[in-house]
């Protein structure tokens, strides 16, 4: 199948599968994948790395001057912005509106093509309003939760399924109540459910959409 040169933004909470599946049609319909999550997780151990953000999460002014000039260097991969110490103070970092504004940024001029698929929390809001085809995840609570334990149990780590899923509870209400930019399904997204779907299933789902969107036959 062939799909046009549009962007594709996935919206969703926390550990609603957004990356895997993201990444899944990247590689599917050859498109380039970012995922805005690991900025905000780059800034945050960034943060956390130099001292600038307390136990009680208090974030100092040297963080807004240490992003002002936009060339400030994030780690966006590997495991140190996965782990639960980053994840715990993600989303308050996140709802600065310096914080947003630096990311929008780097996201903008990482999106060099105009094949793109992005996941986060508001890409189909407020990073690519304009995007064709928006998509927002949901699951239930435990299933999410579930996911992302063995995800960090994968990795080495030794979570606690109660904390993890308090976390993203927490986080999920930071996300949706904040001022900048909160996560909210935009009007024109379709939603997905994948609580008792397989990645393959969701696949089989998204490319009907396209070819329904795109009117592709093949
Ligand atoms: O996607 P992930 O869970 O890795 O994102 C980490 C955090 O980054 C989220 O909990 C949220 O606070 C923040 N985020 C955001 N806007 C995005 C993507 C992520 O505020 N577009």
């Amino acid at each position: 199948m062939t799909v046009p040169d549009i962007t594709i933004a996935i919206d969703g909470y926390s550990s609603t599968g957004k990356s895997s599946f993201a990444k899944l049609l990247a590689r599917r319909f050859s498109f380039q994948y970012l995922d805005s999550g690991a900025y905000y997780r780059g800034v945050t151990l960034y943060a956390q790395q130099n001292g600038l953000i307390s136990e009680d999460n208090t974030v100092s002014d040297a963080l807004e001057a240490a992003l002002a000039d936009g060339t400030l260097q994030i780690v966006t991969d590997g495991d140190a912005i996965r782990s639960m110490k980053v994840s715990s103070q993600v989303s308050p970092i996140a709802a600065l509106p310096y914080v947003r504004s630096f990311v929008d940024r780097r996201l903008h001029s990482d999106a060099a093509s105009g094949r793109v698929v992005m996941d986060g929390r508001d890409i189909g809001t407020t990073v690519f309003p304009n995007a064709e085809l928006k998509l927002f995840m949901v699951a239930s609570d435990e299933v999410r939760a579930r996911r992302r334990y063995n995800e960090l149990l994968a990795k080495g780590q030794t979570p606690v399924f109660e904390e993890v899923l308090a976390n993203l509870r927490e986080r999920d209400y930071i996300d949706s109540h904040r001022e900048a930019s909160p996560l909210t399904q935009a009007p024109d997204a379709f939603v997905l459910d994948n609580s008792s779907m397989t990645l393959e299933e969701e696949l089989i789902w998204v490319e009907g959409l396209i070819r329904g969107k795109f009117g592709i036959l093949e």
